[in-house]
C-alpha cells in the first residue's frame, strides 16, 4: 500500500549531479573559464548515462563556443568525440557549433567535413560557416560558401550573410567580389538595412574605392554613427584628410553621436593637414565626451600635436596621461625627433627606460635618428649595443637607422660593416648606405654600390636616385650624374621631383657648366622652385657669374623665400664684383622684407659633452683661453701660407674683417676642441650652415700644423680634414 505520508519521489541521484555539473559548466562558460568548463563537462559525462539526463546540446555548444574563442583545437576535438559517441553530430545545432569551432581554429577542411555531413542545413548554419571563415581571414572560403549555399541548398543569403561576408571581401581587397555583393544587396533590397550598406561602404573604402563608398553613403536613407565613422575613417585612411575632416565636422554639426573611431580619424586628418586650430577643437570635443581616458585616442592626440609642430602641447598631453602605453612613448619620441628636438627625444628615451617600459623596434627607429642628429659617437655605439641586447639589431628598419646614424657620426666604415653584415636589406638600407658615402664625398664608392644594388635585382626608388645624384654632385661626377638622371625615367619610369632637378643644377653648376645648368632649368617640365634657383645661385657665386646670379635671384625673390640667405648670397656676389650700389640695394630690400640670415653656430663633441658656439660669441666659460688659442693658431697657419679671405665682408676695415672671420663659430669650436683633447685625437664639429671658404681653408691648414684630423659636418656634407687637405677636394 502506498503510504500517504511517503515523501515525493526523489529524482535519480545521477540527475541531481548532472544538473549541478550543468550549472557549473554554464557558469564556467559564462566566465570564459575553459578548463573549469571542461572539468564540469567531464564530470557530467561520467556521472550520467550517455542516454539519460546527460549533457544537453546547448552545453556542448557553449563549450564549443569557448573552444572557438580560444582557438583551442584539442579541447574542441574532445567535445567533437563526445558528441560523436552520443550520435549527436548530425544535429543542426551541434554541427553548426562544430563547424564554427573548426573555422575559428583555422581548420576550414574539418569545418567543411562536419558541415557536409549535416542532413539538413539551414541559413543559420550556412551563415555561421560564412562568418567563421570571414572572421578568420579565410576570405576565399567565405565567399565560396555564399555561392554554395545558393547552389546546393537554394538558400538565399540574407542581411546576416552579407554583413558576414563583406569584411572578408575587404581583407582580400576583392573589389570585384564587393561589387557583386553590393549588386546582390540592391537586388534583394538589403541595402535598406543600415548595417548592410555600412558594411558595403566600409569594404569599398578598404579596397580604395572611396568615391564609390561615398555614393553608397549619400544614398543611405538612414545613417547611424557607425556609417559616419566608416566613411570618415575611409577618407582618412585613403589619404583624403580634407574630406575626412569636412565630413567629421558635418557629423558633429548634425548631432550624430561621435565615437573613438571618428575622433581617431579626425585627429589623423588634422595632423596630416597641419591644422592646429581644428585639432585643438577636436581635443576639446573628445574631453567633453569623456574619450580622454581612452589611451589610443590620447596617443593619436600626441601625434596630431607633433605633426602640427607643437611638441610642447604634445608633451603636455603626454605628461598628463596617467596610463602610458609603449605607443604613447613611441609617439612622443618620434614627434620630438621629427621636429628636430633631438635632445628631448633622447631624454624621453632615457626616462622610458627608468620607468621600465621596454622599447621595441619602433622606439629604436624613432630615437636613433635623434642620436644621428646629435652625432655623438659614444652614444651611437651605446644604442647599437643596446639594439643587440634587445635582439633587434637585425630588424631591417633598426639596422638601416643604425647605418644612417654611423654615417652621420662620420663613421662611414662602421656603417659599411653593418651594411655588409645585414641578413636582410631593403631598398631603404641601400639608400642609407649610398647616401652615407655621398655625404662624405665618396662619390665613386656610392656609384659602385648603386651599380651593385641594381645587379642584385633591387629596384631603386626616387630616394635612391636622389642619393646617387647628390653623391655625383659632391664628387664632381658630371657624366655619371647626367646618365643616372635620364636612366631614372627611361629605365625605371620614375618621375624626377624638385629635389632631383635641384641636384642636377647643383651638379652642373659646381662643375662650372653654368649655361647648361641654366638651360636645364628652362626645360624643366615643372615650375622650378626656390631650391632649384638656389642651387643655381650658389654655383654663380662659386664661378663669379653676376648675370645669371641676378636672373636666378630675381626668380627666387618672386617666389618669396622665408629666409634672408639668398639675399646675402646675391649681395656677396655683387660685392665680389665690386658692385657696391647693388650690394646696398639688396641689403635694403632684405631689411624691408624683415628677412634674416640664420645665425651660424657650430658644436664640438667631446667625450660626454657637447659645446655650442655662435659666431663671435664670448660667453663660454673658457672664452679667454679659446680666443688665445685661436690667435696662436692663426699665427701658426699664417706661417704656412694662410691669407684671410676677406672678400665677402666689405663694409669694414681690413683688420676688423680678419677679426670677424676669426670668430666664425667653427673656428671657435675647433680651438676649444684642441684645448680639451689630447694630441692626436680626432676633432668632430657640426655646423648649421655651409662652411665658408675662409674657414674651410683655415681648417685645412689647422689640420696640417696640429697633425689633427678634423671631421666637420655642415648642412650639405662631411669634410674630413687631414694633413692640410680636405676629403671634398675643395669641391662643396
Ligand atoms: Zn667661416
Ligand atoms: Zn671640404
Amino acid at each position: 500500500m502506498l503510504c500517504s505520508a511517503s515523501p515525493l519521489p526523489s529524482p535519480p541521484a545521477g540527475g541531481t549531479a548532472a544538473s549541478d555539473h550543468h550549472a557549473r559548466l554554464r557558469a564556467a562558460a559564462a566566465r570564459s573559464d575553459l578548463p573549469g568548463a571542461l572539468a564540469a563537462f567531464v564530470a557530467m559525462s561520467s556521472s550520467a548515462p550517455a542516454s539519460a539526463a546527460g549533457p544537453v546540446l546547448r552545453t556542448f555548444t557553449s563549450l564549443l563556443k569557448l573552444c572557438a574563442a580560444r582557438s583551442d583545437l584539442a579541447t574542441g576535438r574532445t567535445v567533437h568525440a563526445q558528441l560523436a559517441t552520443r550520435g549527436l553530430v548530425a544535429e543542426a545545432l551541434a554541427a553548426t557549433a562544430l563547424a564554427n569551432m573548426y573555422a575559428k581554429c583555422r581548420r576550414p577542411g574539418d569545418a567543411r567535413r562536419v558541415f557536409d555531413r549535416m542532413p539538413v542545413r539551414d541559413r543559420v548554419a550556412w551563415n555561421a560557416l560564412v562568418a567563421g571563415y570571414a572572421r578568420n581571414g579565410l576570405a576565399g572560403a567565405a565567399m565560396e560558401m555564399v555561392v554554395r549555399m545558393q547552389e546546393e541548398d537554394g538558400e538565399r543569403p540574407d542581411s546576416v550573410t552579407l554583413v558576414s561576408v563583406l569584411p572578408a571581401c575587404a581583407d582580400a581587397q576583392a573589389l570585384g567580389a564587393c561589387r557583386e555583393v553590393h549588386a546582390f544587396a540592391v537586388r534583394g533590397g538589403f541595402d535598406e538595412f543600415v548595417n548592410v550598406s555600412t558594411a558595403i561602404l566600409d569594404v569599398y573604402c578598404k579596397c580604395g574605392a572611396v568615391e564609390v563608398a561615398r555614393a553608397v553613403f549619400n544614398q543611405m536613407p538612414v545613417k547611424n554613427s557607425v556609417s559616419w565613422n566608416a566613411m570618415i575613417k575611409g577618407y582618412a585612411e585613403n589619404g583624403n584628410s580634407t574630406e575626412a575632416l569636412a565630413l567629421f565636422k558635418r557629423m558633429v554639426g548634425e548631432g550624430v553621436e561621435v565615437t573613438d573611431v571618428s575622433i581617431l580619424a579626425a585627429l589623423h586628418a588634422c595632423g596630416e593637414l597641419g591644422f592646429l586650430d581644428e585639432g585643438r577643437r577636436v581635443h576639446e570635443l573628445l574631453v567633453r565626451i569623456g574619450l580622454d581616458s581612452n589611451v589610443s585616442v590620447m596617443n593619436a592626440l600626441i601625434t596630431m600635436y607633433c605633426k602640427c609642430k607643437r611638441t610642447d602641447l604634445a608633451a603636455q598631453v603626454f605628461d598628463e596621461l596617467r596610463y602610458k602605453t609603449r605607443i604613447s612613448w613611441n609617439s612622443m619620441i618620434l614627434g620630438c625627433t621629427q621636429n628636430g628636438r633631438s635632445d628631448d627625444a633622447v631624454r624621453l628615451f632615457s626616462r622610458m627606460q627608468l620607468e621600465n617600459v621596454k622599447p621595441d623596434s619602433f622606439t629604436l627607429v624613432s630615437v636613433i635618428p635623434a642620436l644621428a642628429d646629435i652625432s655623438d659617437p659614444l652614444q651611437a655605439r651605446w644604442i647599437h649595443g643596446y639594439s643587440i641586447r634587445l635582439h633587434l639589431d637585425q630588424d631591417v628598419y633598426v639596422l638601416t637607422a643604425l647605418i644612417d646614424m654611423y654615417a652621420k657620426c662620420g663613421r662611414v666604415g662602421i656603417a659599411r660593416n653593418l651594411f655588409n653584415s645585414a641578413r636582410e636589406r631593403h631598398v631603404i638600407t641601400w639608400n642609407a648606405m649610398i647616401h652615407g658615402y655621398g655625404s662624405h664625398g665618396f662619390g665613386k664608392v656610392a656609384v659602385e654600390l648603386f651599380e651593385e644594388m641594381k645587379s642584385t635585382g633591387r629596384v631603386p626608388n626616387e630616394t635612391t636616385f636622389l642619393s646617387v645624384l647628390s653623391a655625383c654632385s659632391h664628387a664632381g661626377l658630371v657624366d655619371e650624374g647626367r646618365k643616372y638622371f635620364s636612366s631614372m625615367k627611361e629605365d625605371y619610369g620614375l618621375e624626377p621631383g624638385m629635389e632631383h632637378y635641384g641636384t642636377i643644377v647643383d651638379l652642373l653648376g659646381r662643375a662650372g657648366k653654368l649655361d647648361e645648368a641654366w638651360s636645364f632649368i628652362q626645360k624643366m617640365p615643372i615650375d622650378p622652385g626656390i631650391s632649384v634657383y638656389g642651387a643655381m645661385l650658389g654655383a654663380c657665386k662659386l664661378h663669379k657669374n653676376v648675370e645669371l646670379a641676378e636672373e636666378s635671384a630675381n626668380r627666387i625673390f618672386e617666389l618669396g623665400p622665408e629666409e634672408g640667405v639668398y639675399h646675402v648670397l646675391l649681395a656677396n656676389i655683387y660685392a665680389n664684383a665690386s658692385m657696391w650700389k647693388d650690394v646696398a640695394r639688396v641689403r635694403t630690400a632684405m631689411e624691408k622684407k624683415g628677412l634674416q640670415k640664420s645665425p651660424g653656430w657650430s658644436i664640438v663633441q667631446l667625450k660626454n659633452e657637447i659645446h655650442t658656439f655662435y659666431s663671435g660669441s664670448t660667453n663660454h666659460q673658457q672664452a679667454k683661453d679659446i680666443y688665445a688659442r685661436l690667435a696662436k693658431l692663426i699665427d701658426e697657419i699664417k706661417a704656412v701660407g694662410y691669407v684671410p679671405d676677406t672678400d665677402s665682408i666689405h663694409d669694414v676695415e681690413d683688420d676688423v674683417k680678419a677679426q670677424l672671420l676669426n670668430t666664425h663659430s667653427e673656428k671657435l669650436a675647433i680651438a676649444y676642441g684642441l684645448i680639451r683633447t689630447a694630441p692626436g685625437t680626432t676633432i668632430q664639429i657640426k655646423k648649421n650652415l655651409r662652411v665658408c671658404n675662409d674657414c674651410h681653408n683655415a681648417t685645412k691648414l689647422i689640420s696640417l700644423v696640429t697633425g689633427r684630423e678634423i671631421i666637420m659636418r655642415d648642412i650639405q656634407r662631411f669634410h674630413h680634414f687631414k694633413d692640410g687637405k680636405c676629403s671634398c677636394g675643395d669641391y662643396w
